[in-house]
């Protein structure tokens, strides 16, 4: 088996680095990458360099943006009083392109698993306590994944903000069940999206 010469066997690694891009999904793009124009190749650098440089997450709703607060935080049209709490940016976007929320959001940055060493402190629950706490919400819309982890991660929050959300009459709700167990937001429709977040319902535990 013949080596590639080191600059083309440095892209393919870097390459193979990426979630889902095996090897030979590598070495196609590489040798796409080739074919490109040098104008188009710094170009396409250039963009992967400045989403690092010029995205932060956003300290109010841990979105990722460009300016802080974000866009939808400084939006005068959109409901501050409901906040929709997600686990990643991308389940945010998800439920942005169904176009049907008109709230805030809060994204957890992830999701508790605890067998992988990843706890509350991981995520950011402080801050969505902290949100809490401030006052002028009326209702927190627990929007995790229907999944294992996203379950668990809802109920956890459900009883960790019991308390706090009985003495700030703030209602705490659970996507319904029209997206499917197991489904990943980002992966789910924006019909589908609508439809959980139109039939959500109290998320209470019994305990009110
Ligand atoms: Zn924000």
């Amino acid at each position: 088996m013949t080596s590639y010469p080191e600059p083309l066997a440095r892209l393919v690694e870097n390459l193979k680095s990426l979630p889902g891009i095996g090897n030979r999904t590598a070495e196609r793009l590489a040798f796409h990458l080739i074919k490109l124009s040098e104008q188009e190749a710094v170009d396409l650098a250039r963009a992967i360099v400045d989403v690092k440089k010029n995205l932060t997450h956003c300290k109010t709703c841990f979105n990722f943006t460009e300016v802080d607060p974000c866009p939808i935080c400084r939006d005068a049209q959109r409901d501050k009083t409901v906040i929709c709490v997600v686990e990643q940016p991308k389940d945010l976007m998800a439920f942005e392109k169904a176009g049907s929320f008109k709230g805030v959001y809060h994204c957890l940055l992830g999701h508790l698993a605890p067998l992988e060493g990843i706890g509350p402190e991981d995520l950011t629950i402080a801050a969505l306590t902290r949100r809490i706490e401030a006052g002028g919400i009326k209702e927190v819309v627990l929007a995790t994944n229907p999944d294992l982890e996203g379950e668990g991660t809802a109920v956890y929050l459900r009883d960790q903000l019991a308390d706090l959300a009985a003495k700030k009459a703030v209602r705490i709700t659970r996507i319904a069940r029209g997206v499917p167990a197991g489904a990943e937001i980002e992966n789910v429709s924006s019909a589908i999206l609508t439809d959980a977040l139109t039939g959500r319902q109290n998320f209470d535990g019994g305990r009110r």
